[in-house]
């Protein structure tokens, strides 16, 4: 199913564009949450980071930094967010990757995040150990 990021992709609307290679794209977010807030997404349609390739997630990690100081260079800041929502329940509304370059000038522009902290769990050493299973078989 196309999204609107795959109509920008194709061409069919337009994009304030910031960055192109044969993997990825990155443009201007049209609702910034502050100026100069930036949309890095890999040209393959997937839906969540998960679901990505390794070669387009390669592809991502090489160019994320480097946008991050373009970013920074233009707007003059030096503090920002990359996000990335995954699924409805987590904010992701259009479905294609994409990570959010979120420059913070100030405490009332950028990202606002709730952070509910908690202790870690007792069976903490268990569940890391079934993550580095999972890891490794790639699951
Ligand atoms: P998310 O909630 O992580 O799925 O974020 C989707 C983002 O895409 C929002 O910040 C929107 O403002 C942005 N967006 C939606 N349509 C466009 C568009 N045509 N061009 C640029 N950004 C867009």
């Amino acid at each position: 199913m196309s999204t609107i990021f795959g109509k920008i992709l194709s061409g069919e609307i337009p994009c304030h564009k910031v960055y192109e290679d044969e993997k990825v794209l990155a443009f201007l977010d049209i609702n910034p949450l502050s100026r100069g807030h930036t949309l890095v997404i890999p040209k393959e349609p997937a839906e969540t980071l998960d679901q990505l390739s390794d070669e387009s997630a390669a592809a991502l990690g090489r160019v994320l930094p480097r946008i991050c100081r373009a970013v920074m260079a233009v707007t003059g800041t030096r503090e920002y967010n990359v996000l990335e929502n995954n699924g409805p329940g987590a904010h992701q509304v259009v479905r294609h990757v994409h990570f959010h370059i979120i420059p913070k000038p100030d405490r009332d522009q950028g990202l606002g995040i709730g952070w509910p902290a908690r202790q870690i769990d007792a069976d903490a050493a268990d569940l890391a150990a079934k993550l580095r299973a999972a890891v490794a078989s790639g699951t």
